[in-house]
């Protein structure tokens, strides 16, 4: 954040200055690899929110995850902007894992929970939360009559699961699952702790549901970092 007084944006840019002085330092390669093009492993589908951004939580480098975020990670099958980055993505790029992330404290299922008109297009593009929310009303209000942020969290998790029903349903999608074992993942970043915790969801349900042995070791390798798919549900990061 811009101290007192900066201007942000030039703050930014005197950031950035530093942060590409500091990347060219430590690797005189880094950039002259970057424009040779892309092959990332990971498509990350996940929230605008500023508090999470993709790259940075899982401790990885430019050019190791391709993106689409949007208010409240919802995935639409209608969404033309979000379907032609799944298809780019899992088409052209190949990625090896598809991963939809949502978040603890997350705005869209505060406003959804809260019943409040958040004005104009915003209140479109929640209505499936919304339908979400009423048709685990009970759960949810039983949770939010103790703990009302428990029960935010509970439908983002809720909105995550709607997410990846949608994901394993698109076309693109299911042929590659099918003909070259890309796996989709459903996860939530708990804004509190920092981690990435995954939720089962996708390809793993699948997976359980025909009773095959859970897979362990889908590892995705960035430069400093390893993004780690555990058997027992659990994403961790192995430094390297
Ligand atoms: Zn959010």
């Amino acid at each position: 954040m811009a101290p007192p007084g900066q201007d942000p944006f030039v703050y930014a840019l005197s950031s950035n200055s530093a942060w590409a002085g500091y990347k060219g330092h430590q690797n005189p390669d880094f950039f002259s690899r970057l424009t040779s093009g892309q092959a990332p492993d990971i498509l990350w589908l996940g929230c605008s929110d500023s508090r999470c951004p993709e790259t940075t939580i899982l401790g990885l480098q430019p050019g190791d995850v391709f993106v689409h975020r949007n208010i409240a990670n919802i995935i639409s099958p209608t969404d033309i902007n979000t379907a032609a980055v799944i298809e780019y993505a899992v088409v052209q790029l190949r990625v090896k894992h598809v991963v939809l992330c949502g978040h603890t404290v997350c705005g869209g299922p505060t406003a959804v929970l809260g019943d409040a008109s958040v004005g104009g297009v915003l209140d479109i593009w929640l209505t499936p939360m919304r339908a979400l929310r009423d048709a685990h009303a009970e759960e949810l209000d039983s949770i939010s009559s103790e703990d009302k942020q428990r029960a935010v969290n509970r439908l983002a998790e809720l909105n995550v699961e709607a997410g990846v029903r949608v994901l394993m349903a698109n076309a693109a999608i299911r042929e590659a699952v099918r003909d070259r074992g890309l796996q989709v993942h459903g996860t939530l970043f708990d804004m509190a702790t920092g981690r990435v915790r995954d939720l089962g969801l996708g390809t793993a349900k699948m997976d359980k549901g025909r009773g095959a042995v859970p897979e362990v070791g889908g590892v995705v390798r960035g430069r400093h970092a390893q993004l780690v798919f555990g058997g027992d549900g659990a994403a961790g990061m192995r430094a390297f």
